[in-house]
């Protein structure tokens, strides 16, 4: 589906960027893997010779995507390598929570940071190289960007704020063939939700009329079906992924 396409994933060295990484892989794309932190280099490097043994191209650049002379040089650095960029999966994201009364600047500049203006970053390089022959831009957002949750104003306002940026990327860029969306994920097992307590994930479980947890092969489905033709006329749209948590 993906035949020689060319896919930049953010934060793709583990949980739902890799299993993306690997299913883009599948389908023939080239895939540049993005991670940001020293410890995820190994995995980084791992994953790229897992792709080499599907017989497919993949190389791993690190770079912070909130800094943005990092994700321009990640952006020109996967163009370089790949000659264009087709697919950009804005992925990296991270979780700093606490009640609203006892967060710092800090835990809510940084989430903001990286979730929210990470996207901006990466989207703004991307989109430019994209101008010539079009491409899909995937988002991701969160079910908590929808619904709001305690103890996560940073995180909810970060994932609202990319759902905006999807619709009016996605209005920007349609008379130039690119295609804007965000898949906005509900409970999935990852490390972002292994390290909740028991009682958390038991309360999640009674909201969720599927009745478990989804995996990450499930967000990365759609996210092929977001990057290939399959999903041609589709733009500036949410699709929950989350057994109907937040219908
Ligand atoms: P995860 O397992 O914690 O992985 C987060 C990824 O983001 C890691 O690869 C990490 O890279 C990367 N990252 C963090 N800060 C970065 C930065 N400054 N620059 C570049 N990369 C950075 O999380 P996940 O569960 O796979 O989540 C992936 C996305 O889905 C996130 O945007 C998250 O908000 C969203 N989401 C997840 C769930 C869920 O239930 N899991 C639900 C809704 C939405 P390193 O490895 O280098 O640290």
């Amino acid at each position: 589906m993906l035949k020689d396409k060319v896919a930049v994933i953010t934060g793709s060295a583990r949980g739902l960027g890799k299993e993306i990484a690997l299913m883009y892989a599948k389908n023939g794309a080239k895939v540049v893997i993005n991670y940001s932190s020293d410890s995820s280099k190994d995995n980084a490097e791992r994953i790229v010779q897992q792709i080499k043994e599907m017989k497919r191209e993949a190389i791993a650049i690190q770079a912070d995507i909130s800094n943005h002379i990092e994700a321009k040089n990640l952006i020109d650095e996967a163009a370089k390598a790949f000659g264009t960029i087709d697919i950009l999966v804005n992925n990296a994201g991270i979780t700093k929570d606490m009640i609203l009364l006892r967060m710092t600047e800090e835990e809510f500049d940084r989430v903001v940071a990286v979730n929210l203006k990470g996207v901006f970053n990466c989207t703004k390089h991307a989109s430019r190289i994209m101008l010539k022959k079009g491409g899909s831009i995937i988002n991701m957002t969160s079910v908590i960007g929808l619904a709001g949750n305690i103890g996560q104003c940073n995180y909810a306002a970060s994932k609202a704020g990319i759902i905006g940026f999807t619709k009016s990327a996605a209005k920007e860029f349609a008379s130039k063939s690119i295609r804007v969306n965000a898949i906005a994920p509900g409970f999935i097992e990852t490390d972002m939700t292994d390290v909740l307590p028991e009682t958390i994930k038991e309360n999640a479980l009674r909201n969720i009329p599927l009745n478990r947890l989804g995996y990450a092969e499930e967000v990365a489905k759609v996210a092929l079906f977001l990057a290939s033709d399959l999903s041609s006329y589709v733009t500036g749209e949410v699709i929950r992924v989350d057994g109907g948590m937040a219908m």
